[in-house]
């Protein structure tokens, strides 16, 4: 039997098959689950964003993501490495603006360089803000003492966007080779929680072979994996890629913004007290999209504040936004967008995941 929306809505726990039919919802079943997942927001997390300032610091990779326009393979693009002033500059720019965190992200690479630039960058990132500026970071598979230096160091956040959850789904994205294997992204997930990192992971919606079960799949992984935040956007193409070729394959731009939106509304249903990052890549597709995803559900915007003249080759997809902007215009912008969803931007206060704070209570106590 088939539920209708509306009941659905009143379940407290999700088959497989409900997710699918919020997923399909239209019309009025799709505004009574918008409804629904703001009503969960306002009551478990307020109508509030924090920021991460987020400064992608080099876009130097050692993978080939068949999707990602910084994929090794690409040649069509200028490889750069802020130096270690330049991050901290950025760094400082945030404490200074009184946003709460910052974001590290990169290409990946794993090395003695890479983790010793990392743990001293973040040493040196707590000294300029006395400790105050939170720090997530997002660079990638690393191995767990890797992951535990930079832990001790003062990072205390990590995004490792598992990309897919249906196995050949991930199989048909990447590719076929150790570098690029399916259950090491699921081992370094594990460990970045067992280290204590509030643990956030992703999916990108409307990929060529992706279905909704697929989708469904990967809402009830996070689930089952207890994460405490997620960054999900909508595919983009990129067109120097391999998956290019698919392109005629693909729903809509607009559908796949769409259901992003209806992603990002189940999972708040599902997932009440975590952080959801609202994609910058939903704006690639609408000009107010990310807004449209903090109406329903996401608490946390990730404003660019990498140096102006690197932005145009973090290009991970095609029409990427905000590339010519300065870092204060990115803040001015975002912060008058933001009052248009009604939500207020938390100035000075990390934004942590509350959902975090109750399962570390939780397994103390057990
Ligand atoms: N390499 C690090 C990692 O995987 O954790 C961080 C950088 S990676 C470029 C950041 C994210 O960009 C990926 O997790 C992926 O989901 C997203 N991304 C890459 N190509 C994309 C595309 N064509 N459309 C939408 N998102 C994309």
């Amino acid at each position: 039997m088939t539920l209708k929306v509306r009941e659905i809505l009143e379940k407290e726990i999700f088959t497989r098959n409900d997710i699918i039919s919020l997923l399909q919802s239209e019309g009025e079943d799709r505004t009574l689950l918008f409804k629904k997942s703001a009503e969960v927001k306002e009551k478990y997390i307020g109508n509030k964003v924090w920021f991460r300032g987020l400064i992608e610091f080099s876009n130097i990779c050692s993978k080939d993501c068949l999707y990602c326009g910084i994929r090794k393979g690409n040649t069509n693009l200028t490889r750069y490495n802020l130096s270690d002033e330049e991050i901290l500059t950025a760094a400082r720019f945030a404490y200074d603006n009184h946003y709460g965190s910052i974001a590290l992200q990169s290409g990946e690479l794993e090395s003695k360089f890479v983790t010793d630039r990392i743990e001293n960058l973040l040493h040196k990132i707590k000294d300029l803000s006395d400790g105050e500026l939170g720090i997530t970071l997002s660079v990638g598979e690393q191995e767990p003492d890797v992951y535990k230096r930079w832990y001790d160091a003062g990072a205390h956040r990590y995004l490792l966007r598992v990309e897919a959850t249906n196995q050949s789904l991930y199989k048909k994205i990447h590719p076929e080779d150790s570098r690029h294997d399916f259950y090491r992204r699921l081992s370094c997930l594990k460990s970045l929680k067992d280290i204590g990192y509030q643990t956030g992971t992703g999916v990108m919606i409307g990929l060529p072979f992706q279905t909704m079960d697929d989708l469904a799949g990967d809402l009830l992984f996070m689930n089952d994996f207890n994460i405490d935040m997620c960054g999900m956007g909508p595919y983009i193409e990129h067109v120097d890629t391999p998956l290019i070729a698919y392109s005629g394959e693909l729903m809509s731009p607009g559908d796949r913004f769409d259901l992003t939106l209806k992603m990002i509304a189940v999972l708040r249903i599902m997932m009440k007290d975590i952080n959801i990052v609202a994609a910058t890549a939903l704006q690639a597709i609408d000009a107010i999209g990310r807004e449209k995803a903090v109406k329903i559900g996401a608490n946390i915007l990730m404003p660019n504040i990498t140096p102006g003249k690197y932005r145009d080759n973090y290009k991970l997809y095609d029409n990427k936004p905000c590339t010519d902007d300065s870092t204060e215009d990115c803040q001015s912008c975002l912060e008058a967008r933001i009052s248009l969803a009604d939500a207020e931007v938390i100035y000075g206060e990390w934004g942590d995941s509350k959902h975090y704070d109750l399962r570390r209570r939780l397994s103390a106590e057990n």
